[in-house]
């Protein structure tokens, strides 16, 4: 899926509560593999930009690559929801497992910033 960012977040898995600690890569602003973690600013300053900066609220399509399953009750391909508020990564959610993740809708933009 060529470069990407990855967020590092604690989270619990949707069908059996086993808790883990996710790498999720996902498409939004300067990707260049690096880790963030929940709270962060993203960078546009490296990378291959996705998107635009500054923007109220973003929701952010991820996948964890590691665990590529949960390793208590097996499900794989667990996609999330990451939210990216005024660029500072807010919190990422469990949407649904199972399924590829359609990566045409890399991102939505939920909230313009008020100057653009
Ligand atoms: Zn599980």
């Amino acid at each position: 899926m060529g470069v990407a960012s990855n967020l590092k977040t604690d989270c619990a898995c949707p069908a059996c509560g086993h808790e883990d600690v996710y790498f999720i890569q996902y498409k939004f602003g300067g990707c260049w593999e690096d880790v963030y973690s929940l709270g962060d600013k993203i960078s546009w300053e490296r990378g291959i930009p996705h998107g635009d900066p500054g923007h109220a609220l973003v929701r952010v399509n991820g996948i964890s690559v590691v665990p590529r399953k949960c390793s208590s009750c097996g499900i794989e391909d667990i996609i999330f929801d990451i939210w990216i508020r005024n660029d500072v990564i807010e919190k990422a959610v469990i949407t649904t497992w199972g399924k590829n993740l359609d990566y045409s809708h890399e991102f939505e933009i939920i909230e313009q910033s008020d100057n653009s």
